[in-house]
Parts: structure tokens; C-alpha cells; sequence
């Protein structure tokens, strides 16, 4: 998604961002106590390890200071194990619940004017849906905006999750960047304002080069949007070795398994312009690609787990692609979509990814044929090993903040994840992806006490957060 602001970024650098209303102060919410303890709860910690209970789990200072098994599955709990309450401390009783690690939004962009999304809107949904943490990949309210929200959320001003800031690049420059001097000049700049990184669209092979080895060089992550517009010269396999962190969607990964042709089949009235176009022939892109478990795409599948690359694929994004109607009449729509936002989905020939003017079921069958492709690529890349992270991109083509997030978390299932392995994805390996692993991501002693506490089993956890009317 998102060339909306390529073209904000490239072509029209001077262009003043319009802001939406920022999150207010928050009025929810008890404690801090001097010790927090959850009780008798089932863990899954998102390291892959499977549910173990009942445990008694033990905060201080907003750290996990104990985890410890309390008795045995139908037993009475073994008084003698538990974790003594402090004075002052605070008692959770969990019986027959469930606790995970905060779950984090790789794609989750805060929503902007056109939308006409206020931030505690998107701020709410997401935290209704067990997310405490978003990377947002480029936010057309700017950087200094995002910024002021993140130090407000980790100050625990306002109700949010942790936000990572990447810059959108070249936002904010006042000339369009055209030579690799500029690039790496706007990424120290970007480093110095306090951005967490930097979300590309693609540009000139040695502009990429040059940014993106500046910026692993200064230490921050980077993630991709590859606009068809740069995939002929510089592929996902080229930002990769340049040191790209994240690709975002997966966009210029079809072009790195091209072994019969070095572009796209585009017809030849085809205008990347009309997202009619766009969307249309990108549903036949997967099936111009190698064939899966073939020579080439083993070796660019490898290539890519080499560099300890990770994939962010957000398939919920797509999905109305492949099934319209079930996109746009999901069932929360009525009482959660913002008019505003409802308006923006609507077909449109301005509005980014409202391209339904002629979509019927070629278009879908073809999608559902390019998710068949996809689906097998990312599944495999799990299984060897590599990093899948989980992200969403909502407030665009009828997803919505919050319930897009399980969507995509079922979407990973439907591509052959186990649902450990979903969590996983949605727990550490996003935590890794950010750097952040050593604070996040799983529940450990000496961690962040960052969790979600869900009333039902693991193996319901998709209904349950899917499910109307539970959420607040
Ligand atoms: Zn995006």
C-alpha cells in the first residue's frame, strides 16, 4: 500500500502534512502497585513453548520478577509454591485464563486526515485487541507528531501502545532526494531527530544502496514497500544485501524469483495510476514467478534467510482482493467503522486502495491463486528458519484497526502456521525484528511486564478477539 506518500515524499516535498487530533490524556486504568501478581493463569510465553499452568506470575517495578508453576491441572494449588503478596501489592485471579505477551503491529500506520481517524480511535482498537506495540511505516501526520504520541504512550500518558517510529523516506526533505550524498545526509538527520528507522518505497539503486548501508551503520531498521515502479531495478534481493531489515507486503519478491522474463507482464494499457490496474495485474504477479521448491526459488528463498531478513507479508491487507464481500460486510463494520473511514473504503478513484470498479470473480479467482503462491513461500520460510513477523496496514481496503490484526493472525494459520508459531510471529520475532527482544516479546524473568490476559483457551484466542461486543 502506501504510494500515497511515495508520492507525498518524491514528488511533492514541500507539501505541509495535515494532522489528525492527537490521543487524549488518559482517565483509565489503576496502579502502578509496588507488586503485581497474576494468579493461577495458563502462560504461553511466545517463545514457541506450549501452555503450561496454572502459574503465578510475579511484577515489580514493571518487570517479571517470578514465574512459578503452582500445582498440577485439577489439583488444589500447592499454597506452600505461591508467591507471597507484599504490602501494598495487588492480587489478579486468573482461573482457567490465559496470559501472552503483548502482541505488536509491524504495519500499523496511525491514520491520517483522509481517513479522518482520530488517534484514540486507532489507539483504543488496537489496545482492545491485546496490541501493545505498533511500528508505524510512515505516518502522513510526520514524524515530529509520531514522535510526540510515543513519548506520551511510554510515559503512560495516554492509552496506546508502544510506538516505533520509521520515517517515511525522504519525508520532510525540502528537495527531492537524487543523489546518494542526500540520502545519507537525510538519514543521520532522520537518526538525530530520534526516528526508530526508516520505511522505503523504493528509489534509484544507488540511492537505496547508499541509505539503507547508512542507516544499519547508525544502527536503526529499515522497512520496504517496493512500488512497482522500482522493482524492474532493485528487487527485495538487492535491498536485502544492502541491509533492508523488513520487507513490508510482498511486492518485489515475485520479481527476485523471475527466471523467464525480467518484468512484469504488464498489458499495455496498463497506467500503475489507476489502482484498478494495479491491483488487477498484481493478482497474476506470484504465478510469473519461479515455481515453488524449484532451483531459483530455493536459492533466493535462502539467500534471503542468510541475511536474517525478515518478512512481514500483512496478507489481511489483500484479502478483499480475493473476496470482496466478505471484506466489506464483516460483521463489525455496523458498530465500529468510523463514517469517515467507511467513506474512504468506498469505491473511489482518489482514495488509496478503493479501487473496486470492475472487480468480479476473475479478479478474485486470480488473487486466490496468487495467495496459493505466497501462502507456500512464507510457510516455507518459516520452516527454515526465517523470521515472519505480523503486521496489518488497516485503514485501508475495509480493514480495520484492531480486527485486522487476528484476521492476519489466521491468515498465517490458514498459510500453514501452527498456532504456537502464529504467536510467535506476533509475539518475539516482531520484538526481534524491532531490536527489541531484550525488553518484549515473550514473557521471561526480567522482561517488561507487557502481556495479554484473555478469558478462553489458546485454541479459541481468534474467535474470542473476532468476537462483537467483547472488546470493551
Ligand atoms: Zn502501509
Amino acid at each position: 500500500m502506501r504510494v500515497y506518500f511515495f508520492l507525498i515524499a518524491f514528488a511533492f516535498p514541500f507539501v505541509v502534512f495535515s494532522q489528525v487530533q492527537k490521543a487524549p490524556e488518559r482517565k483509565e486504568g489503576e496502579g502502578p502497585w509496588n507488586q503485581l501478581i497474576i494468579r493461577n493463569i495458563i502462560l504461553v510465553d511466545g517463545t514457541g513453548a506450549p501452555p503450561v499452568g496454572p502459574v503465578d506470575i510475579v511484577v515489580e517495578k514493571n518487570r517479571i520478577k517470578q514465574i512459578e508453576i503452582v500445582g498440577s491441572p485439577g489439583m488444589a494449588i500447592d499454597t506452600a509454591k505461591r508467591p507471597k503478596l507484599l504490602s501494598g501489592g495487588k492480587e489478579l485471579n486468573c482461573d482457567g485464563m490465559y496470559l501472552l505477551p503483548g502482541f505488536i503491529d509491524m504495519h500499523g500506520h496511525i491514520g491520517g486526515q483522509a481517513q479522518g481517524t482520530p488517534a484514540e480511535y486507532v489507539f483504543k482498537l488496537w489496545m482492545a485487541h491485546g496490541i501493545t506495540a505498533i511500528r508505524d511505516p510512515g505516518s502522513m501526520n510526520g514524524l515530529d507528531w509520531v514522535l510526540d504520541e510515543k513519548k506520551l504512550s511510554s510515559e503512560n500518558k495516554i492509552t496506546a501502545p508502544r510506538i516505533f517510529a520509521y520515517t517515511v523516506f525522504g519525508q520532510g526533505n525540502k528537495d527531492p532526494i537524487s543523489t546518494s550524498e542526500q540520502a545519507i545526509a537525510w538519514v543521520r538527520e532522520n537518526a538525530k531527530k530520534g526516528a526508530d528507522g526508516i520505511k522505503f518505497f523504493g528509489a534509484a539503486p544507488e540511492i537505496m544502496k547508499a541509505a539503507l548501508e547508512e542507516n544499519k551503520k547508525l544502527g536503526l531498521r529499515s522497512a520496504c514497500h517496493h512500488a512497482q515502479l522500482g522493482v524492474a531495478r532493485w528487487n527485495v534481493l538487492n535491498s536485502a544485501r544492502a541491509g533492508l531489515t523488513s520487507m513490508e507486503h510482498w511486492y518485489g519478491l515475485p520479481e527476485a524469483l523471475f527466471e523467464d522474463k525480467t518484468i512484469q507482464d504488464y498489458p499495455l494499457d496498463y497506467n500503475y495510476a489507476n489502482e484498478q490496474d494495479r491491483f488487477e495485474e498484481a493478482g497474476k504477479l506470484w504465478k510469473q514467478a519461479s515455481v515453488p521448491y524449484s532451483e531459483h526459488w530455493n536459492k533466493v528463498m535462502n539467500e534471503l534467510l542468510s541475511l536474517n531478513f525478515t518478512i512481514d507479508p500483512t496478507f489481511n491487507i489483500y484479502e478483499a482482493n480475493r473476496d470482496l464481500m466478505r471484506a466489506r460486510r464483516a460483521e463489525w463494520h455496523e458498530n465500529y467503522t468510523l463514517p469517515s473511514l467507511w467513506k474512504f473504503y468506498e469505491p473511489s478513484r482518489v482514495s488509496h486502495g478503493s479501487y473496486w470498479h470492475n472487480w468480479g470473480t476473475e479478479q478474485e479467482i486470480a488473487w486466490k491463486e496468487n495467495y496459493r503462491l505466497w501462502m507456500t513461500f512464507i510457510n516455507e520460510y518459516k520452516n527454515r528458519g526465517g523470521r515472519v513477523t505480523v503486521g496489518t496496514d488497516a485503514g485501508f481496503i475495509y480493514e480495520l484497526y484492531g480486527f485486522s490484526y487476528v484476521r492476519e493472525l489466521e491468515l498465517l494459520r490458514e498459510a500453514g502456521f501452527h498456532p504456537l508459531e502464529v504467536i510467535r510471529s506476533a509475539t518475539l520475532y516482531g520484538a526481534q525484528a524491532l531490536g527489541m527482544e531484550k525488553e518484549i516479546g515473550s514473557v521471561e524473568v526480567g522482561k517488561l511486564a507487557d502481556f495479554v490476559i484473555i478469558d478462553a483457551n489458546l485454541w479459541r484466542i481468534f474467535n474470542y478477539f473476532m468476537a462483537q461486543g467483547q472488546l470493551f
